[in-house]
């Protein structure tokens, strides 16, 4: 069984995720705080403040 790639479930976070609903511990602690950028640590995530 191929496994379900989807977006982080986080609002901001533009990373993908097999498997699980959150691609780091901190998009999961994020969860229900109100913020303006995903603090993932992956590079290429488009939710990272500039
Ligand atoms: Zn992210
Ligand atoms: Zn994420």
């Amino acid at each position: 069984m191929a496994e379900e790639t989807k977006k982080c479930a986080h609002e901001l976070c533009s990373c993908q995720v097999s498997g699980k609903k959150y691609c780091s511990q901190a998009c999961e602690d994020a969860v229900g705080v109100t913020t303006l950028a995903c603090d993932c640590p992956h590079t290429g995530c488009a939710g990272h403040a500039v």
